[in-house]
C-alpha cells in the first residue's frame, strides 16, 4: 500500500532570475545539450568547449556565484559537486583526471552570473590555469 511520487522530479519551486541565461536553460526556454540531471541540479555541455569534456553543472535555482551557493547552506553545493563527479564518471574522465572550476567574479572571468561548475577533462590540463 501507500503512495509513491509519480515522477522522480516532482514539481519544485526555486528562485528564477529574469533575464538569466542559465535560468532560461533550466526552464527549457533556451536549448542546451543536457547530459545529467538531479532533483536540484542540471548539467549541460558548454557552448564553447575548452576541452574534449566541458560540461557546466548548475543548481536549478539562481545563485549568482559560488559564495552565494555556499551561503545557502542547504546541501545544494554538495549536490552540485556530486553531480560534477557523476558527469566525470559518465564522460569517462574520472580516472585520467578532471578539473572543477568556479570562476567567481568578473576579475576571475565569470561572465554568466548563475553559479556553474565547469567540468573539464579529456586532455592534459596545465597548471597554473590561464
Ligand atoms: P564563466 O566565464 O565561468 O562565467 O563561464 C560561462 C560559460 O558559459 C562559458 O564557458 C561559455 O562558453 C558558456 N556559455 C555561455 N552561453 C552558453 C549557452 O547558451 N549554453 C552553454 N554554455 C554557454
Amino acid at each position: 500500500g501507500g503512495h509513491r511520487l509519480a515522477t522522480a522530479f516532482a514539481a519544485k519551486v526555486w528562485h528564477v532570475e529574469t533575464d538569466c541565461l542559465f535560468c532560461k536553460i533550466v526552464a527549457k526556454e533556451i536549448p542546451a545539450t543536457i547530459v545529467y540531471e538531479t532533483e536540484r541540479t542540471l548539467a549541460f555541455r558548454d557552448i564553447n568547449p575548452q576541452a574534449p569534456t566541458h560540461v557546466l553543472v548548475i543548481p536549478k535555482g539562481h545563485y549568482r556565484d559560488a559564495a552565494a551557493l555556499a551561503a545557502a547552506d542547504d546541501g545544494l553545493a554538495d549536490e552540485v559537486i556530486k553531480t560534477a563527479h557523476a558527469v566525470a564518471v559518465q564522460e569517462g574522465v574520472h580516472e585520467s583526471g578532471y578539473r572543477l572550476v568556479f570562476n567567481t567574479g568578473p576579475g576571475a572571468g565569470q561572465t554568466v552570473f548563475h553559479v556553474h561548475a565547469h567540468v573539464l577533462g579529456g586532455r592534459d590540463l596545465g597548471w597554473p590555469p590561464g
